[in-house]
């Protein structure tokens, strides 16, 4: 069968033939890991994936979908710390951190502080803008070879203002990303009503970020699985990676709940689950779970077909074809899986605030959560850490891990092609901070 070419449009040099079962065994079914074995497998690289639920059951499949170069500013930002601050011991607040004993907080808002520097984010901004516009790309050129079953929408994204204050931020912001070529408009409340008639009338204004798009993150994902399957991948569900067995510095093989793996090389992908297999390696990737929610609903008819971000409660808000999807708050509170129902209260409270026509989620409506995967520079890992010979951490997407999970899957497959990667990644470099 021929292979289709990558979507570079290099022709890939393929690795010499190894003895192992796969040529590449990659540890998690998130959006990461799809993206990756995606392009591995068109690169014509013998590719496992193994995940221990089903694939998209951990971060990855009931997020907001909201893509593009708007989230280029990373969340560790200037005069964030200090509003987190004030947020954190506030169950309502958009960001919370259940009190309790845990030293690694401590280190992990040290390194969040001084990220936030300006001096950091304007090395950061390039970077993010880069890789959230190759996924565009990415994403434009699978849906030009086979229409997406994802509800693909290419109107832009509004940053929504309850408040001139919070309007005046989000224009500076605009102007910071402006200057990095990242469009924008501003809106005034008449306009932001003719884009969204459901806006309540006393909302500050918007800026519209048009060069985004939004999708529903579960089609994305199925069509990234059945894609990489027909381009050879095998897809393993059910199948947790429980021991990683190493020599010297080269990773052998994996002990999983369905046998022993064996690959030339691995990619670490598990999200908010890498920091403890990564610790089986003696590695430190020192991320933090931090806990969101979404809700579902049948979306009213005449709902335009936008992605927005309600900004100062930091609750999203995206048309997912005949649905419409509530998703936000930002709850550290370790490897917890409990639904806090006085946050979801807050995401109702902030819609019926900014959106006050927008039907409310039913109490019946299943409310899902995931963990994202949050460095505390808000930056991905990724990379092969020095240890180790063969292995490739991708993992730490933090808040934005759709958007930029289909770069990340095509930068990994460049690394373990031994080809450079389209974009400079030193400052994420995988052992950064152990
Ligand atoms: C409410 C909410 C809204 C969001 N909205 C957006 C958005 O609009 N846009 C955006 O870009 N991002 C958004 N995000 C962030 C995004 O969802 C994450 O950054 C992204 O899903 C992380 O993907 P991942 O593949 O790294 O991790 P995951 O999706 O968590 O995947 C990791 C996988 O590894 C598996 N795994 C773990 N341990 C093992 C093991 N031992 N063996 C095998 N498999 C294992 C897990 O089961 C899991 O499926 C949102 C997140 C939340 C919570």
């Amino acid at each position: 069968m021929t292979q289709p070419k990558a979507s570079t449009g290099q022709q890939p040099q393929r690795a010499a033939p190894s003895s192992d079962a796969y040529d590449v065994a990659i540890i998690g079914g998130g959006v990461v890991g799809l993206a990756t074995a995606y392009h591995l497998s068109r690169a014509g690289r013998r590719t496992l994936l193994l995940e221990r639920a089903e694939l998209g059951s951990g971060c990855s499949g009931g997020n907001a979908g909201l893509a593009g170069p708007r989230y280029s500013m990373p969340l560790a930002a200037p005069g964030v710390p200090r509003t987190a601050l004030r947020w954190m011991l506030d169950p309502e607040s958009p960001l919370y951190i259940r009190p309790r004993l845990e030293p690694a907080l401590v280190p992990w808002f040290w390194r969040f502080w001084r990220a936030s520097r300006r001096a950091q984010v304007q090395r950061a901004i390039p970077l993010l803008r880069d890789m959230h516009r190759l996924t565009l790309k990415l994403i434009d050129e699978m849906h030009t070879r086979e229409p997406l079953p994802c509800d693909l929408t290419h109107n832009g994204q509004l940053m929504v203002y309850g408040g001139d204050r919070g309007l005046a931020g989000g224009a500076a912001d605009a102007r910071w990303l402006q200057a990095h070529g990242i469009p924008s408009r501003l809106l005034d409340p008449p306009s932001l009503r003719r884009m969204l008639p459901p806006a309540a009338p006393d909302l500050a204004g918007a800026v519209h970020y048009t060069s985004d798009v939004h999708l529903n993150p579960s089609g994305f994902l199925t069509a990234l699985a059945d894609r990489a399957r027909a381009a050879g991948a095998q897809i393993r569900e059910q199948c947790a990676v429980e021991w990683i067995e190493r020599r010297g510095r080269r990773i052998r093989g994996l002990a999983t709940a369905c046998g022993m793996v064996r690959a030339g090389e691995y990619v670490l992908a598990a999200g908010a689950w890498s920091p403890q297999l990564a610790r089986q390696l003696d590695l430190r990737i020192p991320l933090q779970p931090a806990k969101g929610y979404s809700m579902t609903i049948d979306a009213p008819r005449d709902f335009p077909h936008l992605g927005m971000l309600l900004a100062e409660a930091k609750v999203a808000v995206s048309r997912l074809g005949a649905h419409l999807r509530f998703a936000g708050t930002l709850e550290l509170a370790g490897m917890d899986h409990a639904i806090n129902d006085r946050r979801v209260a807050a995401i109702r409270r902030a819609v019926r605030r900014y959106l006050p026509g927008v039907p409310q989620p039913p109490p019946t409506v299943a409310v899902w959560h995931g963990l994202r995967p949050l460095s505390p520079d808000t930056l991905p890992y990724l990379g092969r850490p020095r240890r180790y010979e063969n292995l490739v951490v991708a993992t730490g997407h933090s808040m934005i891990g759709l958007s930029l999970g289909p770069a990340t899957g095509m930068l990994v497959t460049q690394i373990l092609q031994g080809e450079p990667p389209a974009i400079d990644l030193r400052l994420l470099r995988a052992d950064r901070h152990g």
